[in-house]
């Protein structure tokens, strides 16, 4: 099956055996229990919703086939889910991060996971040497992420997973700001593709929610055995909202695109851009990579102006259609400026060593029309 009718269809085929009730859709299943006949036997495998819930389990099987895996976890938010990927790690372990990543991430390995023992450094991955430098001899993850938040860095996923691969280390991408629609890690060679379903996935601002997708095995019964002793879950209603989201990811996925595709053309024509950060841009440094390993460029853009940092907070705060806010992905177009938002957590001297200036915006494009979105640009561009 392609893409968009996985999208639809799997997980939600409906029950059309005796007793069952053909829904076409799956049911919001909030039992946190599930009775059963025998002792030893439970129903349909059902015991306790934490250890499995069949709503979850349909979404979870959804993913799995989305990015051509082999299982897939659903967690409570994207952070939940990284979380039990660095909880399969154990004291004295080291994880090589690329330098770019999403800032609450950089927050929980410096400030949750180093406090028990677990080593972190970060390097740029656009460099090839930079990675092998970094890594030692107890080395057991690498944290990817491409496109990166907010510089849309391409990391060559292919590459590092080959070279992980060799080492026996484990590769994670966060192939959040992609969605499954334009890339899947897992075919390049990854180990684990992990998702904030918050943003894409989910693309409605109405769920916060994380998954893990994989295919090796054993760590699968690794990740599921902490999905339930940790206990970060989805719920029943939050698998449900991301279920419904899903079956327009594709649609929405070419509109976020077409979308952005038109914004770039009308920023890089006006003077007081300074610099677009987008992948799609042939003089993008990562473009060939993309182009390789993406089958579209997404919907997510920086750029830079030519203005002070007063001026730039003006164009923002005069922008009438797009709102500022956080988050990103969703139907609705969203900006924010990096510095005193999204990645204000990271010191100013790190958030400069990695060309993360005080003048950088980043846009969500929605899916709008094109020609409103640039029309709210243009009146905003124009006061400053
Ligand atoms: C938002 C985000 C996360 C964190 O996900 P939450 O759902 O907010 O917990 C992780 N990685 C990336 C790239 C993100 O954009």
């Amino acid at each position: 099956m392609k893409f968009s009718t996985t999208s639809i269809h799997s997980g939600n085929k409906p029950n059309l055996k005796a007793g069952g009730s053909g829904d076409v859709i799956i049911p919001i299943h909030l039992s946190t229990t599930f009775a059963r006949k025998k002792i030893d036997n439970p129903t349909a495998g059902y015991e306790y919703s934490r250890s499995g819930n069949p709503t979850r389990y349909a979404l979870e099987k959804n993913l799995t086939n989305l990015e051509e895996g082999k299982w897939a976890y659903a967690f409570s938010s994207g952070l939940s889910a990284i979380t039990a990927v660095l909880l399969t790690l154990q004291k004295g372990d080291h994880v090589v991060s690329i330098d770019d990543v999403y800032g609450g991430t950089r927050r929980l390995f410096n400030q949750v996971f180093a406090n028990f023992g677990i080593e972190f450094t970060y390097g740029d991955f656009a460099n090839n040497n930079e990675l092998r430098r970094h890594v030692k001899t107890n080395t057991k993850l690498i944290w990817i992420e491409s496109p990166t938040n907010p510089l849309l860095k391409i990391v060559d996923i292919a590459s590092v997973c080959q070279f992980a691969r060799e080492k026996n280390i484990i590769t994670v991408v966060d192939n959040t700001f992609a969605s499954p629609y334009f890339q899947r890690p897992l075919k390049l060679g990854a180990t684990i593709s992990l998702h904030s379903m918050t943003k894409y996935i989910g693309g409605h601002s109405d769920v916060i929610a994380g998954c893990i997708i994989g295919n090796d095995k054993i760590l699968g019964e690794k990740i599921k055995f902490i999905q339930n002793a940790a206990g970060a879950i989805l719920s029943p209603f939050d698998s449900f909202q991301i279920l419904k989201g899903i079956k327009t990811l594709s649609l929405r996925m070419e509109k976020h695109e077409e979308n952005a595709k038109k914004i770039v053309t009308f920023l890089s024509k006006n003077d007081k851009i300074k610099k677009i950060y987008y992948p799609g841009i042939p003089t993008h440094k990562g473009n060939n990579i993309a182009r390789k390993q993406m089958s579209g460029f997404s919907g997510m853009l920086s750029f830079e102006l030519k203005a002070s940092l007063r001026s730039t907070l003006t164009f923002l705060e005069n922008l009438k259609i797009i709102s500022i806010a956080e988050s990103l992905g969703v139907v609705e177009s969203l900006i924010e400026h990096p510095a005193s938002m999204t990645h204000a957590s990271i010191p100013r001297q790190d958030r400069e060593k990695i060309g993360l200036s005080d003048g950088l915006i980043r846009l969500s494009v929605g899916i709008e029309d094109a020609y409103d979105l640039i029309r709210d640009l243009n009146q905003a561009l124009k006061i400053i």
